[in-house]
């Protein structure tokens, strides 16, 4: 093992072997998992494990992927984390306490390839996939922070989930196993921009978390100006993916839809959508699009939010507005990140 591997990011059986071949017993790995998964800074706090070992471990391994740069509140509570790497890229992460849960949005990439027009981290190129610890250690950084780890984790920061398929699948093992973070697969959504090679695998791999789907345009040319991908993957190829992945997994899927003033907001577009997911199992989340962003991505009156989203239930979609969160601190995706490179 390279002297600069990380132990977040380790399955079990992973740090049982790494444990074995230093001539440890197994069941040391098991009381490593313990100790990693739960918000702990540093691997002298592991009380159970010898002396000895906790030295090993420090020397040659790396406890945490990932470090806390700057973090910002708002008024609402929502806390924006800028993180650093090991190679001293940044990403972003968000915690969202609410009532009855506790949220945080993590990145599967830095910087992102699938270049969607109305997205800041889109519009600033891709420079790598996160690894599985480091997508991992997004969620142990915040629990450190906040002081429990947060109930749901949804993975819709930085990036596409589904093209870092490998590092996301491994990152929901640890995140869901009882030796790892132990939070319910329920509690997991997956955000795709609709990789269809992507939906296809997530659902072979049977799961039952919940996928959520950025569609943004009923039709295949206003789609696909605001989102490159729907060239490669249209609108019919990822509906019958999407009818697929329901009957297979019997999960209701999340549909956003990103709200453009005059772009995507009217009656036709209303008549559109209603169409295409006409018999789909699926709820609608309807997104008014950030203030910040300029060109044609400019945010409707909530008036008109409001009578977009009562079209869509008189057509029968279940559908509600996104509640606005950390608006007073940029809570976008690629946001934090952006203002941190230009100051
Ligand atoms: S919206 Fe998501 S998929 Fe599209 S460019 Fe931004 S991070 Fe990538």
């Amino acid at each position: 093992m390279s002297s600069n591997e990380t132990l977040v990011g380790q399955t079990l059986r992973e740090l049982k072997e790494l444990l074995v071949s230093w001539n440890e017993p197994a069941y040391r790995g098991d009381q490593l998992a313990r100790w990693l998964y739960r918000p702990v800074a540093s691997i002298d706090e592991m009380s159970n494990l010898p002396v000895e070992l906790r030295d090993r471990l420090a020397q040659e391994m790396v406890h945490h992927p990932c470090m806390i740069q700057t973090v910002r509140q708002s008024i609402d509570g929502t806390r924006k984390y800028l993180l650093a790497l090991g190679d001293g890229q940044l990403i972003e992460s968000v915690f969202i306490p609410e009532t009855d849960r506790a949220t945080v949005c993590i990145s599967t990439q830095v910087g992102c390839q699938m270049g969607c027009t109305f997205c800041a981290t889109g519009a600033r190129g891709f420079a790598r996939n996160l690894t599985a610890g480091e997508i991992v250690d997004q969620i142990l950084q915040v629990a450190l922070d906040v002081g429990s780890i947060p109930t749901n984790v949804v993975y819709m920061g930085m990036g596409e989930p589904l093209a870092n398929f490998a590092a996301l699948l491994k990152s929901i093992e640890i995140i869901n196993s009882p030796w790892g973070l132990n939070i319910g697969i329920r509690q997991i959504t997956v955000s795709t921009c609709g990789l269809v090679p992507g939906i296809r695998r997530l659902q072979e791999a049977g799961l039952g978390l919940t996928l959520a789907v950025s569609l943004h345009a009923a039709d295949d040319e206003k789609r696909s100006r605001i989102m490159p991908i729907n060239r490669t993957f249209g609108l019919d190829e990822l509906l019958q993916t999407l009818h697929g992945y329901v009957r297979a997994t019997n999960r209701r899927i999340t549909i956003e839809y990103a709200l453009m003033a005059g772009f995507n907001d009217t009656k036709e577009d209303a008549r559109s959508l209603i169409r295409i997911l006409k018999g789909l199992l699926c709820h609608v989340n309807l997104i008014p699009v950030n203030p910040i962003q300029k060109g044609i991505h400019q945010r409707p009156q909530s008036s008109e939010v409001k009578k977009f989203l009562s079209w869509l239930q008189r057509g029968g979609l279940e559908v509600s507005i996104r509640k606005e969160r950390g608006g007073d601190i940029e809570a976008a995706c690629g946001q934090l990140k952006g203002q941190w490179e230009e100051t």
